[in-house]
């Protein structure tokens, strides 16, 4: 059975991750710009079949001493669907109504639908929410949503008027609570953002879709025909793959099986590799 969440410590950070739940890529979805007989010769090396690549939603809940935080939302009703999170974060003690910051790393379904519930009303009703200036502008403007994939622009018409009042965006590199910072992380949306949590000399990076599986980290130019920045996506992997090596920090990536999607990012030359943790 698929465990549904995965308790850890980051300093003072109490950390779970749970999975709202699992679905299956293909391979020209994933990696659009491969070239054929490398890209066979990856999928093998990692025992994938082209056309079921299996994968998760790995979302990431904070308790620090006086606020809990949640990192994306899963998927919610969005669909035809039903995430699983609220229904663990219950399991585990934690009612919706309990979460004081919602941090949206991009307005994609998988990360924001559960912002809403089956009714359409706000699931973290008492939450503040977070997310990238240069994301929440993009998808609130009418003029460049002319120019966004259809079902990127419906979700993002769907749910972000409901969070307008209770949004808070931030530009650049910047804190959100002591020890828990945006990083930029452009190109797989114009204003995707990463998380760094970091407290006592522990750090994790929540690196949300900058890589959507591991082959990414060999073979970063390899983007994915949803990244909407292609050229922006492989530098953006660079940088933060490079520093997860340097920072020697735990990295959490939202779609890597196996749950929880939590591993570290070695160096391999010129390029990079997934290492998951030691199983939990
Ligand atoms: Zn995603």
């Amino acid at each position: 059975m698929t465990q549904n969440s995965y308790t850890f410590t980051i300093g003072r950070f109490e950390c779970m991750i749970i999975n709202d739940g699992g679905y299956a890529g293909t391979a020209s979805a994933l990696f659009a710009g491969a070239p054929e007989q490398a890209l066979a010769h990856a999928l093998a090396q990692h025992g994938e079949t082209p056309d079921k690549l299996p994968a998760t939603c790995s979302c990431l809940l904070i308790q620090s001493e006086s606020q809990l935080i949640l990192i994306d939302t899963g998927v919610g009703f969005l669909y035809s669907m039903e995430g699983r999170l609220v229904a663990t974060m219950r399991e585990k003690g934690f009612a919706p109504d309990d979460v004081d910051i919602v941090v949206l790393t991009h307005v994609h379904g998988d990360h924001i639908g559960g912002c809403i519930n089956h009714n359409g009303e706000l699931t973290f009703s008492n939450a503040r929410f977070v997310m990238g200036g240069d994301e929440w502008h993009y998808w609130t403007s009418q003029e460049s949503l002319q120019d966004a994939p259809q079902w990127a622009a419906d979700t993002a018409q769907q749910i972000l008027p409901k969070l307008a009042d209770r949004m808070r965006v931030i530009q650049g590199q910047n804190e959100i609570v002591r020890g828990i910072e945006l990083i930029p992380a452009p190109g797989h949306t114009i204003g995707h953002v990463a998380v760094s949590i970091s407290s006592d000399g522990d750090q994790l990076l929540y690196l949300s879709d900058t890589a959507l599986h591991p082959i990414h980290l060999e073979y970063p130019d390899w983007t994915a025909s949803v990244d909407q920045i292609p050229e922006q996506t492989v530098e953006t992997r660079k940088q933060l793959f490079e520093l997860a090596v340097r920072e020697k920090a735990l990295v959490t990536l939202f779609h890597f099986m196996p749950f929880p999607s939590l591993g570290y990012i070695r160096r391999l030359a010129d390029r990079w590799q997934w290492e998951p943790a030691a199983s939990p």
